[in-house]
């Protein structure tokens, strides 16, 4: 049995590790068009910090690790064409050759590449790119182009257009390399995946660190300075009201999110579903004879919203999972997401998981959302810290909707998040909430949980009165 895995980074490698774990035997084959497999790109923005010190620690696993696992693994080498009658898959080699590679089944992990937004000096003959300061951020290759611009031309300024997550993880790390940070978000609020309040706070400590957030801001040119101006680069957008707004900048970023890189699956066939992300099953299968596929490519089913397109490591760890197992004959199915995530900006983090208020209403719930406050321990002991959380939970039947938590990032915000996505997972109440045996000493927690303090709170509010 030779199993072929395209792309090497969560999915793919996750597939191959699941796939010779069940199965020593396996024949197990992994090529990647770069040299970096299994880098976590998720932590690039705390090597661009200085935080990680060195670009090899970002790897999950060594290569050692990864072929004493028993794979084996084609760095430089990119899939070209899948022939699915003839279980072939056409590469060009690290040499620039082209070879045929064989497969009995074939996991697809390509994963998403970033948008490229319509912003003039971005596209075009004379778009302006790395060399210029002006950067994408998506693989380990970006990330090299980065550090390039950060060492070799030393900029003291920048501009991040976007503030979602990775915009906000980026302001952060520039801020603590010394650059003073310019940030431009079209929407009204930053961190658009939680509540404008919870935006507000996120807005404040982005402030709070010298961060100039522009919210409500669309870039719409990003050239050389003119003559004379005081950055390498001119960033010009446009206020809510129309107002013109500019910004010199030694560099600047664009990170306004991923698009799933699709065209070998939909060359060779594949369906395409929602965001234009490979359709699969609940068992990673493409609907192409011996064709899987996992991670930030494919569709995401999501157990309240049914399809969504979720691009997230957790997620394409656990869909390469399912799909390397399946390779191998198994029956497993990926239980489906609720969109839990978590981000640091700073001192403090952010998280959600499961539907906010809108959206619960576009699913069919008749949502509402208590916010309340509530200590990470018992204030008596040193250091605690109050959490911001909002519950939302069905009217009609108490259901455990969704979370949305904002604290100090040694506020246990994130696994906080995951007693909420655990009890959404299962279905739970959220008067139910209050039952969960959590554990308690002063100095971490409290007898009840802030988690659970805030489900007494929608309670209290939701009761008829
Ligand atoms: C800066 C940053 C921070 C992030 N932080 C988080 C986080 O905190 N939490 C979280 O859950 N997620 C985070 N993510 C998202 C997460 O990294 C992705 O969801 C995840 O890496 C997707 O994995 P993947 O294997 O599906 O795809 P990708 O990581 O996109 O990898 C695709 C792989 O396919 C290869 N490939 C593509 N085309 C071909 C081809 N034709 N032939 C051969 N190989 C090919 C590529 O070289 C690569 O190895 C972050 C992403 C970024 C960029």
């Amino acid at each position: 049995m030779h199993v072929l895995m395209i792309g090497g980074s969560d999915a793919g490698i996750s597939a191959a590790l699941r796939a010779r774990e069940l199965d020593p035997a396996a024949d197990v084959t992994v090529v990647l068009t770069d040299a970096y497999p299994n880098f976590s790109i998720c932590g690039i923005p705390y090597y661009v910090s200085g935080e990680v010190t060195h670009w090899r620690n970002l790897a999950h696993r060594t290569l050692a690790d990864l072929e004493a696992a028993g794979m084996r693994l084609r760095p430089d080498t990119t899939a070209r064409r899948i022939d699915v009658p003839g279980r072939k898959l056409l590469v060009t080699t690290a040499e620039g050759g082209e070879e045929v590679l064989g497969y009995d089944k074939l996991v697809i992990g390509t994963g998403a590449v970033p948008v490229r937004p319509p912003i003039s000096g971005l596209a075009g003959p004379d778009a302006l790119g790395p060399a210029d300061g002006v950067h994408l951020l998506h693989s380990m290759g970006d990330t090299f182009a980065v550090m390039r611009t950060l060492e070799q031309a030393a900029p003291s300024s920048a501009v991040i257009v976007g503030a979602g997550y990775i915009g906000l993880e980026m302001a952060d790390a520039l801020t603590v390399r010394g650059l003073q940070v310019t940030q431009m978000e079209q929407l009204p609020e930053v961190l658009p995946t939680v509540d404008p309040q919870l935006g507000a706070l996120v807005h404040a400590e982005l402030a709070g660190h010298g961060v100039e957030v522009l919210t409500g801001t669309t870039v719409q040119a990003i050239s050389t300075a003119p003559p004379g101006g005081s950055g390498r680069l001119q960033v010009t957008a446009a206020a809510a009201d129309g107002t013109a707004v500019t910004r010199p900048a030694d560099m600047v970023l664009v990170v306004v999110g991923v698009r799933p890189d699709t065209a070998l699956a939909a060359e060779a066939g594949a369906t395409l579903g929602t965001r234009g992300a490979i359709a699969v099953d609940p068992m990673m299968r493409t609907g192409l004879p011996d064709i899987f596929a996992a991670g930030d490519c494919v569709i995401t089913h999501h157990r309240l919203l049914g399809q969504t397109y979720l691009p997230l490591g957790t997620t394409a760890h656990k869909q390469g999972r399912v799909a390397g197992e399946n390779a191998l004959g198994g029956t497993r199915q990926f239980a489906g997401s609720l969109g839990t995530q978590v981000v640091k900006i700073f001192d403090q983090a952010a998280a959600r998981t499961g539907l906010r208020d809108h959206e619960a209403t576009a699913a069919g719930y008749d949502p509402v959302t208590v916010e309340t406050a509530a200590d990470d321990h018992k204030a008596y002991y040193p250091g605690s810290h109050r959490i911001t959380i909002r519950v939302t939970g069905d009217r009609t039947t108490g259901r455990l909707l969704g979370m949305q938590l904002f604290g100090h990032k040694n506020a246990e915000i994130a696994k906080r998040t995951d007693i909420a996505a655990t009890a959404i997972y299962h279905g739970m109440t959220v008067d139910a909430v209050s039952d969960l045996d959590l554990s308690y000493t002063p100095p971490l927690g409290s007898p009840w949980d802030a988690v659970q303090m805030a489900a007494q709170a929608w309670v209290r509010e939701t009761r008829p009165r």
